[in-house]
């Protein structure tokens, strides 16, 4: 069975431990490779590791670090096919969504930050002394060092590099931990790193358990920043574990986003675009709208086409082009999936559509659709999937309302007011994203502008730029990535004031 290594100093390493742990496919149920179950003796490594590299890479040209960080997009998109089938056997995500968003993204995560490096531009602030005199204050960013970078499953390579990519274009070395759940591209990206002939210790990637590999990283002392995406839950503990250390952190963490229509809007998109921003990724996307509110003249005639088109989505075989909805990435969240709908029903809510885990142990792995492996030949989709869930009747301020379930449910709710539907979206502690549906210029900027949340779509939904800041308000985290902003966190900035003399 294949055995994922760590990448330490340049090599790919079996753990201090020697153990491994199991990582199934979500599609088939089934174990199919072996992750090293690090500590923190490998993260020590790695930080060592990390630490002999920097006084090099932190001192090379913005150029030249540019040039292999290219070559790394390059490696990426050369190997866009793969890297897109093992997200998908790894996460249960179909095929053609990590075709068409994950692996691309992350190849624009590295071409993003490998030329923003070379664009980088510092303040100077002359200040003029009242006897005549000047001094010249100029800031210098220089980068941290060693950091940590801590990402989640849902979007596996995607999030991964966006946070390695600024951090080495930063010139910090990195040591990096992916969700122990999907570690199979961080993986190939080692072994991409390698062929790019990025230099050995600048890139670490100890694989393991959070709390085991993930909270050593947190903890070392030798580790100037942390850089984490995940749930609001884990990053309150990294804030608190992180804090009397006085490390720099970037948490982005959950969100309950508002989804709010109103009857003017561009039906046909709202309606198409409103079945992805709740379903893309079995709803495992941080930006999906889970709340949806309509406004009341609109709500039937949304309710009855929303249930139409969501009942068409094909769930089935990650690999099948046809597939609109794969598996749920492991059996653990299936059943937290599973209890928020039983404690929907609990708390008065209709199902409208879905509601139920889906058997499709009969069915083979996508036997039609390619050439399968011998190793994965003959197997059932015996994993885990769920129907897309509609539910309503639901008080905005219940617990299905205000609590993130992180996957493919959501709830629709009429309104008659702004005021009335800035009251529901505002009632949550999350502020991550929001989407609106409207053609009143003026009403969308109101909305903006009141709504907590960090990101607002006005008529669209995901649409990014990776100069924006990304980043969410309340409990959805503390600082914000994107653009310049995710430079500048790995930098240390000095102000340098000279007095000049005449
Ligand atoms: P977790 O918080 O469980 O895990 C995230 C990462 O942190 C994983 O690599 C995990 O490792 C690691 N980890 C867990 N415990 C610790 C610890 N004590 N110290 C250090 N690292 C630790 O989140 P999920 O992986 O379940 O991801 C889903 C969450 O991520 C959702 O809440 C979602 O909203 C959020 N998210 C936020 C985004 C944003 O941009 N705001 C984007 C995408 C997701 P392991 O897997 O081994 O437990």
């Amino acid at each position: 069975m294949l055995k994922i290594e760590n990448h330490i100093g340049g090599e790919l390493t079996a753990p201090a431990s020697g153990e491994y742990l199991d990582n199934f496919n979500p599609a088939t149920g089934e174990i199919y490779s072996l992750i090293p179950d690090s500590d923190e003796r490998d993260v020590e490594f790695a930080v060592c590791a990390a630490n002999k590299a920097f006084p090099v890479w932190s001192k090379m040209s913005a150029e030249l670090r540019h040039d292999v960080l290219m070559r790394i997009a390059a490696l990426i998109e050369r190997d866009l096919d793969a890297l897109a089938e093992a997200e998908s056997v790894d996460n249960g995500k179909p095929k053609s969504l990590a075709k068409a968003v994950d692996i691309p993204r992350a190849v624009a995560n590295f071409k993003f930050y490998a030329t923003a490096a070379m664009h980088v531009s510092t303040e100077a602030h002359e200040t003029i002394l009242g006897n005549g005199g000047q001094a010249i204050n100029y800031t210098l960013r220089q980068p941290l060092g060693v950091v940590g970078c801590i990402s989640p499953w849902n979007l596996p390579l995607y999030l991964f590099t966006w946070k390695i990519a600024p951090a080495l274009a930063a010139g910090c070395c990195v040591v990096a931990k992916p969700s122990e759940i999907t570690p199979m591209t961080a993986y190939l990206l080692s072994k991409l790193c390698i062929e790019a002939g990025l230099p050995e210790g600048v890139l670490n990637i100890v694989h393991g358990l959070g709390t085991k590999a993930g909270s050593a990283i947190v903890t070392h002392q030798d580790v100037k920043a942390i850089s984490f995406t995940g749930g609001t839950k884990t990053g309150e503990w990294i804030a608190r574990e992180a804090a009397p250390k006085f490390k720099k952190l970037s948490l982005e963490l959950g969100g309950k986003n508002p989804n709010i229509i109103f009857a003017d809007c561009d039906y046909d998109e709202m309606l198409k675009t409103t079945v992805l921003s709740s379903f893309s990724n079995q709803g495992q996307i941080c930006l999906c709208g889970s709340r949806i509110f309509v406004e009341r003249p609109l709500y039937e005639r949304f309710k009855t086409d929303f249930i139409e088109k969501v009942s068409h989505l094909k769930i089935g075989d990650p690999l099948a082009e046809s597939t609109n909805i794969g598996a749920v990435v492991s059996k653990q969240h299936l059943e937290k999936v599973l209890s928020y709908i039983e404690l929907a029903e609990e708390e008065g809510g209709k199902i409208l559509c879905g509601g139920k885990s889906i058997d499709l142990s009969n069915e083979t792995y996508n036997l039609d659709e390619r050439n399968l492996k011998s190793e994965i030949q003959n197997l059932k989709l015996k994993g885990w999937f769920i129907e897309p869930t509609i539910i309503e009747n639901l008080p905005f301020d219940c617990r299905t309302n205000r609590e993130e379930i992180f996957g493919a449910v959501v709830s629709i709710q009429p309104f008659d007011t702004e005021a009335e539907v800035l009251e529901y979206a505002n009632s949550v502690e999350y502020g991550l994203s929001a989407t609106i549906w409207t053609e009143n210029l003026s009403r969308a900027h109101r909305m903006a502008e009141r709504i907590e949340s960090g990101i607002v779509w006005i008529n669209c939904w995901l649409l990014r730029d990776l100069r924006t800041p990304f980043g969410g308000m309340k409990n959805s985290g503390v600082g914000r990535e994107g653009g310049f902003e995710a430079l500048r966190f790995f930098t240390e900035e000095k102000n340098v004031c000279i007095k000049v003399n005449y």
